[in-house]
Formats: C-alpha cells, sequence, structure tokens
C-alpha cells in the first residue's frame, strides 16, 4: 500500500488517508480526484474496513469497473469483489431488487429504457384523443423525467399550481393526466424508468425507517464522483444515507457541472458543508493531465464565468504546443481536414488511433466526421448514437426475454405479440389494451382471462393469442432449469425470429442476423463472468438489468484501437493525448438553445471547459463558414469562446487577418453587450450572417422564465363540461368511447366518478377528471 500513496501528492494524500467523518475535494480538471477517490477505497480496506460496508457512486459504469481494477490490483482481487461501485442507476437498481415489494413492485421488475418510456407516453396520448403535435411525446417525457428528478410525484404536481400553470401556458393543460397514466401504466406493467430507480428509492428511504436504517448500517462509508452533477433526487438519496454514520467523500469540480439541463444542481456542491458536521474541505491545485498551455488556457476560459468557486489550477507539465485554431469553408471541409490531421500526426508521432478524440456538441455533427474518416480509412467509434441494445432486431430478441421474466411488461409485449408476424393485428391490441385499462391490469393477465371477458374477438384471433401466452409460459418454465444463454438461443429460434432475419439477405439483413449472434455471445460472456460474482445469480434476469442500464460507453472493451467520437457531455472525467473540437460557431457551441441567459451561457462555457480539459497533449478548435442544420445550408460565426481564449495560447492555421470578427472583450454576457457592435460589418462570404433574432423555440423558453400569472390562461380551452354539473340520465360523449348515457355519479372532489353506459362499449366506469365529457 506504501507504494501506492507515493503515488500521490501531498495534497492528494490528505483526503486519502482521513479514513473518517465528511470530505470534500473540489478540484480543476486532471488534478486527481478520481485518483484521490480510488486510493481512498484502497486505503479504507487496507485500514481494516470491510468492503461490504463501502458503496462508490460513479459517472459511467466503465468509470467504476475501471476503479474496480486498480483497486483489485492494490488490495486483491478476492477483496474487491463485494464493494458496491457503479452509477447511481445501476446501485440503485439492485437496491430496489431486494426491497421491490415493499412498494408494491415484483422484484423483477422490468426496467423501461427512454425508448420504452416514449413509446408509452406516445400510446397514452393517442389513447386520451390528444393533438400529438402539441403534446409531443419526448418533451413529455422529460417533462416527467424532470419532475421526477425534483421529486415531484402526481400528487405533488397537483398541488404545484406553477407548474400546472406553465404547462397550461404551454397548451398541455393535460400533462398531469398524462403523468398520472404514465406512472399507473408503469406500476401495472411492473416496470421503472430510470427515474423510477431514484424517486423510488427515495420513497424506500422515506416510507421504511428499518430499510433506511438497514442500509445506513451496511454503507458506512460512502464515496461519490462528480458530484457537482448530482440532481436532487441523488442528492437526497446521498444525505439519507450517509446520515447516521457521515463517513462521506465527494469530489467534484464545479467548473464542470454540465447536467443542469437534466436537473443536475450546483447547490449540492456549495451546501455540502451545512449538510454534515465538521467536514473537511479539501482543494488540489495541481492538474497531471495536461500541457501548460492547455491548462492555462482552460483557466483563461473558465474566468469569464461570474458563478463560480475560486480555485487554482496549475501545471509542472512543459508548454507544449499552442493550441491549434483553423476555420473550414464547410462541415464537409471540417472533416476532411480532421481526419487528414490525425492521419499525419499518426505518421509524425507514430501513435494508435485510440489517442484521439472527436469531441462536438450535437451528435448531428458526427456524420460530417465519419464520412471523412472513412474515406480515409481510419477506424472510429462513435459512442452515445444508437446503442446496441437499442437496434431493432436486438430490442425483439430482448423482448421476448423481458417478457419471460416479468409478463406484465407492457413495452415488452407490444413489441413482440406480433413479430414474427402471426396474425395478431393493430385493432387486436388495441382491444387488450382498453380492456387492460378498464380492469387494472396488465395485457398479458387480460389474455390469461379471455374466455371471461367479451373483447369481440374472433375465435382465430383467439387461439392464436392463447398459442402467443402458451408459448411464454413455456419459456417461462425452461427459465427455471436453463441458463439465459440457452434460454436465449431457444427463444430466438422457436419464436421465428431467426428464420424471419435469414429470410432477408441483403447486406443490412445480414448485418441484422450478426446482431442477433452478438447479443448471443454477450449472454454467453455474461453467464461465464456471473459466475465469478458473489452476489449473482446469473439469472436472465440480472442480465436484461445491465442491459438496461448499459450505455454504449459499457460496451467499449477498450480492446479495439479506433479514433473515439463523442459529445462533450459523455466526455467528462475521460482523457485523451489528442483531442478535436470541432463546431466551434456562434449558435452551434454555445448552442442556440442555450443563449437566453447568463447561466445557460455559463453552462456552455463550463462545457467548454470540460471539453478543452480532455486533451493532454494537443487541442485542436476547427469551425466552418457554413454547415448543414436541419437540411438547410445555414451561414456560421466563429464561437465567442475562441476569441475567449488569450491569443497567446493559440496558433491559427488559417492567417489570422481572415478572421470574421474582432475578438471580444471581456464582456461577454449576452444582454449586456450589444453584440452586432462586436461584429464587423461585412460578412465575408457573399450571404448576410445569420441574424441573432430569437426563434420560435427561444421564445418559448423566454416566456416560460417570466414569471407565471395566477389568472386562468386564455389558451386553456376546456370544451368539457365540468363534472360537478354531471348527473344521472344525462347523455354525453367521451372522445374514445363516443355517446353514452351516465348511469350513476359518485365521489368527490379528485375522486369523482362517473358509471357511464356507452352505446358501443358498454358499462364503464370513468374517473371524471381524466375523462372529459360533454354533455349532449
Ligand atoms: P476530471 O476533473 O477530468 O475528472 P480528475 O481530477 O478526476 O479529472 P484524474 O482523472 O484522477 O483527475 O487524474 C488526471 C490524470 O492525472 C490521470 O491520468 C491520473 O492518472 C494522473 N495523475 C493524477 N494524480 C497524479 C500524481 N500524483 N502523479 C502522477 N499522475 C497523476
Ligand atoms: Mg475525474
Amino acid at each position: 500500500m506504501e507504494d501506492y500513496i507515493a503515488e500521490l501528492n501531498d495534497a492528494q494524500r490528505a483526503p486519502t488517508l482521513q479514513v473518517d467523518g465528511a470530505m470534500i475535494v473540489i478540484a480543476g480538471a486532471g488534478s486527481g480526484k478520481t485518483r484521490v477517490l480510488t486510493y481512498r477505497i484502497a486505503y479504507l480496506m487496507y485500514k481494516g474496513v470491510d468492503s461490504f460496508n463501502i458503496l462508490a457512486l460513479t459517472f459511467t459504469n466503465k468509470a467504476a469497473r475501471e476503479m474496480k481494477a486498480r483497486i483489485a490490483k492494490i488490495v486483491g482481487a478476492s477483496e474487491a469483489k463485494n464493494l458496491w461501485m457503479g452509477t447511481f442507476h445501476s446501485i440503485f437498481a439492485k437496491l430496489l431488487r431486494y426491497e421491490a415489494d415493499k412498494l408494491g413492485y415484483p422484484s423483477n421488475f422490468t426496467i423501461y429504457d427512454t425508448q420504452d418510456s416514449q413509446r408509452l407516453i406516445s400510446s397514452i396520448i393517442k389513447e386520451m384523443g390528444l393533438d400529438k403535435d402539441i403534446y409531443k411525446y419526448k418533451q413529455i417525457q422529460s417533462r416527467i423525467s424532470s419532475y421526477k428528478n425534483s421529486l415531484i410525484t402526481v400528487k405533488a404536481y397537483y398541488q404545484n399550481a406553477e407548474l400546472m400553470e406553465a404547462d397550461a401556458m404551454a397548451k398541455r393543460p393535460r400533462m398531469g393526466e398524462i403523468y398520472e397514466a404514465y406512472m399507473d401504466r408503469c406500476f401495472k406493467a411492473g416496470a421503472m424508468d430510470f427515474d423510477d430507480l431514484l424517486l423510488k428509492t427515495n420513497e424506500l428511504l422515506n416510507r421504511f425507517p428499518e430499510v433506511l436504517a438497514k442500509y445506513q448500517d451496511r454503507f458506512r462509508y460512502i464515496l461519490v464522483d462528480e458530484y457537482q452533477d448530482t440532481n436532487h433526487s441523488q442528492y437526497l438519496i446521498v444525505r439519507a444515507l450517509s446520515d447516521k454514520f457521515q463517513n462521506i467523500c465527494v469530489v467534484g469540480d464545479d467548473a464542470q457541472s454540465i447536467y443542469a439541463f437534466r436537473g443536475a444542481n450546483i447547490n449540492n456542491i456549495l451546501n455540502f458543508q451545512k449538510d454534515y458536521d465538521n467536514v473537511q474541505m479539501y482543494r488540489l491545485e495541481q492538474n497531471y493531465r495536461s500541457t501548460r498551455n492547455i491548462v492555462e488556457a482552460a483557466n483563461s476560459i473558465i474566468d469569464k464565468n461570474k458563478t463560480k468557486l475560486d480555485k487554482v489550477v496549475w501545471t509542472a507539465n512543459e508548454y507544449g504546443p499552442k493550441i491549434k485554431v483553423n476555420r473550414l469553408i464547410t462541415d464537409a471541409d471540417e472533416g476532411r481536414y480532421v481526419a487528414s490531421s490525425i492521419f499525419e500526426n499518426q505518421m509524425e508521432h507514430q501513435l494508435d488511433n485510440g489517442k484521439f478524440a472527436i469531441l462536438y456538441r450535437t451528435n448531428a455533427q458526427s456524420r460530417a466526421m465519419e464520412d471523412a474518416l472513412r474515406k480515409r480509412g481510419i477506424p472510429y467509434r462513435i459512442y452515445g448514437g444508437l446503442s446496441f441494445y437499442q437496434r431493432k432486431e436486438v430490442k425483439d430478441l430482448l423482448g421476448y426475454l423481458r417478457l419471460i421474466v416479468n409478463p406484465k411488461d407492457e413495452e415488452a409485449l407490444k413489441r413482440v405479440i406480433n413479430y414474427p408476424a402471426r396474425g395478431i393485428g393493430h385493432a387486436t391490441v388495441d382491444k387488450l389494451i382498453v380492456a387492460a385499462n378498464h380492469y387494472g391490469r396488465s395485457i398479458f393477465e387480460v389474455i390469461e382471462h379471455l374466455d371471461r371477458i367479451n373483447l369481440k374477438i374472433n375465435s382465430g384471433t383467439k387461439t392464436r393469442l392463447e398459442n402467443f401466452m402458451n408459448m411464454i409460459k413455456s419459456f417461462q418454465v425452461s427459465n427455471q432449469t436453463m441458463d439465459a444463454f440457452a434460454l436465449t438461443e431457444m427463444v430466438a429460434k422457436q419464436t421465428g425470429l431467426v428464420q424471419e432475419l435469414k429470410k432477408d439477405s441483403t447486406p443490412e439483413g445480414v448485418a441484422r442476423m450478426e446482431n442477433i449472434e452478438e447479443l448471443l455471445n454477450g449472454i454467453r460472456d455474461f453467464v461465464e463472468g456471473q459466475k465469478e460474482v458473489v452476489d449473482s445469480t446469473g439469472g436472465l434476469s440480472e442480465f436484461l438489468e445491465d442491459v438496461a442500464l448499459a450505455t454504449d460507453m459499457d460496451m467499449d472493451k477498450g480492446d479495439d484501437d479506433r479514433v473515439a467520437l463523442m459529445t462533450i457531455h459523455l466526455a467528462k472525467g475521460l482523457e485523451f493525448p489528442y483531442v478535436y473540437i470541432v463546431g466551434m460557431e456562434e449558435d452551434l457551441f454555445p448552442s442556440g438553445m442555450s443563449m437566453n441567459t447568463r447561466s445557460e451561457l455559463e453552462e456552455e462555457r463550463r462545457l467548454f471547459y470540460v471539453a478543452l480539459t480532455r486533451a493532454e497533449t494537443q487541442a485542436y478548435l476547427t469551425y466552418a463558414q457554413s454547415r448543414y442544420r436541419w437540411g438547410k445550408l445555414v451561414d456560421a460565426e466563429p464561437s465567442r469562446f475562441i476569441e475567449e481564449i488569450d491569443d497567446q495560447y493559440l496558433e491559427y492555421i488559417t492567417p489570422i487577418e481572415t478572421r470574421r470578427y474582432k475578438p471580444l472583450v471581456d464582456k461577454d454576457i449576452f444582454g449586456e453587450v450589444d453584440k452586432s457592435k462586436l461584429r464587423l460589418k461585412k460578412p465575408i462570404s457573399g450571404t448576410p450572417p445569420l441574424a441573432h433574432k430569437p426563434t420560435e423555440e427561444q421564445l418559448r423558453k423566454l416566456r416560460k422564465l417570466r414569471p407565471v400569472s395566477n389568472a386562468p390562461s386564455g389558451s386553456t380551452r376546456i370544451t368539457s363540461t365540468p363534472s360537478d354539473n354531471l348527473a344521472a340520465g344525462m347523455r354525453v360523449e367521451h372522445m374514445r368511447f363516443g355517446l353514452g348515457k351516465i348511469v350513476r355519479v359518485e365521489g368527490m372532489g379528485q375522486d369523482r366518478k362517473a358509471e357511464i353506459n356507452f352505446d358501443n362499449g358498454g358499462l364503464k366506469k370513468l374517473l371524471l377528471r381524466f375523462a372529459k365529457l360533454k354533455v349532449i
């Protein structure tokens, strides 16, 4: 152990060797925060702390694996095995498996990925008969996600006039109903989405003091990396678990807080000292990662932010080459330049592909880069695109597996019930959904009780449904005895999935079949690998959990040598010798969507700080004068961030006199400075530069930022009859069920219900706050 301690500098050693108490390490990029966390865990174990009592939360599963591997080297593999180390989501998914029954969930609950959530929301919107152009499922999903991460449950939502008003102003007055229906459907499907993993953990720890006490006792030492990007929900979990022993160590950098748009709360880091007793605060100042040019340039950028903690970052490394800046005519040229520059660097310095990263603000920018790399024959890997597990054929097979583990899983069922085609059409599935909603059951349960429900399904379809159900049930029986790999192979064949894919001999079809084989290989590896893990069953449900929480960063086995392409958000915590930051243009980076307020602009600047500080030896900044965006060629201007770096750190590859505008002075805050005055009057190309007129999207955002009025919004048009005015005997119209007559009205307020005899649908009981009825 002493040898390892010697690998730390004095400042790093202090927090590493402090065993007990609350501590926070705030330090700039590349100063060894992650290293401190890793060595600290090893040291705790060396000092006799049982690995069973340590919980470490990281930003990616890959980071957790790497840390674990390092710790295993120091303290031995068998010691490291018991460590609970991973992302918030994977750790608390695991915890919830043990405790799910307390919350009314099965322990084999499904984890819905974002695609599943969006599909479900989209079908709820359809079922409610809402306009999908106003109720956009992606927007709704992200709103629900942000509610959950702020612990705003459906009930809290209905009590929050401001939120409801904001949704009403956004012409989405029925947002609360969608949220409620979504929660309800997830619950009935035995499914949790990503945000539920945190929300439900909070619920569990709040509602069951004995459970809280159990985990407080277990996790006596808690460590959190990238603490600056924890959201409220994560903050509360950490706070609750560490409350008893207060042995907590968090590390972070306020200058690298880049997830505010997803609910990360910088105050968590700023308030840490208030939350615990006798907090030790440590600062690390020496950067070991980057050249002096890069470190100083990065410092000069972050200096422009007003909201920040004072920090020093310096390095003993050499100055190194200056940051290269290049202007290209188009985004395709930019791609070609980056590819040939990588090639030249490889030739000149004899470097592997893996030493290079291309970072961009938005995923859409990867295409031009890919095209150019491909033409040059440089192998690359895109992170954060469609992950392997999200490809259609892979998800189809996983759909069957999910259904075997949890037959209530609605999204899985809808996916595979008629794939490969077995004559069960949309109309049938719609009927099943209506029945499932009506009886408060899952679709699978409805199929199990087809005989007892009159669904107006013909006997042929009924038989097909029963065959489907029996097939799934027989797989469930096999799951008791077969391992996950053997079972999956059987499922792939017996469902007809393999035959279906084999029919298609086009290159795409062959690639799909290869993906299925790859999935099978993955399952085999998993089954083999899990044999070594202590508290693992190696079963299907555990595999599915891994899959649901895997990002494609996790798929990276690190054994193939490729150039890495990813968004800056994903690059957090990583490092590469050569880094190309591309698309350094106004409206792209900083993003046009994030220039409305100073705090948004400051977050963009922090993002740039993160990007630049990934580079060890050499950084490149490139921008194009025009680029294809949303299918159109648009003019672009260089990013203000280039101007913000002191010229002494930069080397312009394009001659400096052709730069398009004078350097911005230190005042850069949107709104305080008239931007038009800072630009050269005459644009270089023939077309005028893009006017910085706010787009519709920006205007909408601006409006949202204003305080909302309490007066009923004019845009909320309620066409239905208020439920208080409804009475038995009235004829009413329902958006889905059509015309009918009210038989009975009962209950008060939120619980007010009506029993209605629909002309075409029979008797139904409806909650009136959902059922918008119109009296005829
Ligand atoms: P980030 O803010 O980007 O997450 P960080 O503060 O977590 O960075 P690390 O990733 O832990 O920094 O360290 C940056 C690099 O410096 C790593 O390559 C690490 O191995 C190296 N390093 C850290 N401390 C030392 C040290 N005392 N001696 C030599 N190298 C070090
Ligand atoms: Mg780190």
